[in-house]
């Protein structure tokens, strides 16, 4: 038997078996019609495409959000066409049990359901003037389970650095305790029965045409971005 805590650590084994997965066939010129037509939507950014700048550009945003989150759409919504128990579900339900699914929809929800739900957060962990440090609660359990901030941010920084081509890394609360985790793909902790908190998206799209192969530089940008009321706001409705 598997417990939670060795899932999430084998996490990235876990994802090299899908390393094969094409991702091309994801990326589709039609993607902003296709993405209606389905039960799910492409919410919009909550905040202006150029509003991250200088940290991360307006091209950037608007190619990610406008194609890549809206292809994850697109494919998701293809693969519940025909399956109306499946369409009921939300992104979250249906990423959580990816083993309870038929066997034709699993990759494809995988994936794109992952992208889906990861996008979705990944726009609301940021905003304009962002940055910082966490105050309250969430304060205090990042010291207490990395000792400072500092050393939080080390471990995050270490962690997306090191995700071998595609994926993102992630600070998780699993079973009750913080934990800086990355997944391969559009993988996602919930998927490993973690509930995520802040993730960083370190697939080439998101940061390629201004920092080019210096994923390094993007990572430290990306902390002066950080939305830390949404990730503390988060922290705390799921310890109620
Ligand atoms: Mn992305």
């Amino acid at each position: 038997m598997i417990t939670r805590r060795q899932a999430l650590q084998n996490v990235t084994l876990f994802g090299a078996a899908l390393s094969a997965v094409p991702f091309v066939s994801l990326m589709s010129a039609r993607a902003a019609d296709a993405a209606a037509a389905g039960p799910f939507s492409l919410p919009p950014l909550p905040y202006p495409v150029d509003a991250l700048e200088p940290y991360i550009d307006a091209k950037t945003m608007e190619i990610h959000h406008d194609k890549h989150h809206a292809t994850y759409v697109a494919n998701l919504n293809k693969a519940v066409a025909g399956h109306e128990a499946l369409a009921k579900k939300t992104p979250e339900q249906l990423i959580r049990n990816l083993d309870e699914l038929p066997e034709a929809v699993r990759t494809a929800v995988r994936n794109s359901g992952g992208g889906h739900v990861n996008h979705t957060l990944f726009w609301q962990m940021m905003k304009k003037g962002g940055g910082g440090q966490p105050k309250g609660a969430l304060a205090k359990a990042i010291d207490k389970s990395f000792s400072s901030f500092d050393k939080f941010k080390e471990s995050f920084t270490d962690s997306a650095t090191k995700v071998f081509g595609s994926g993102w890394a992630w600070l998780a609360l699993d079973s009750g305790d913080l934990k800086v985790v990355s997944t391969p793909n559009q993988d996602s902790p919930i998927m490993r029965s973690a509930f995520p908190l802040l993730g960083i998206d370190v697939w080439e799209h998101a940061y390629y045409l201004k920092y080019q192969n210096k994923r390094a530089d993007y990572i430290a940008a990306f902390f002066n971005v950080i939305n830390w009321d949404f990730v503390s706001e988060r922290f705390e409705k799921r310890r109620a």
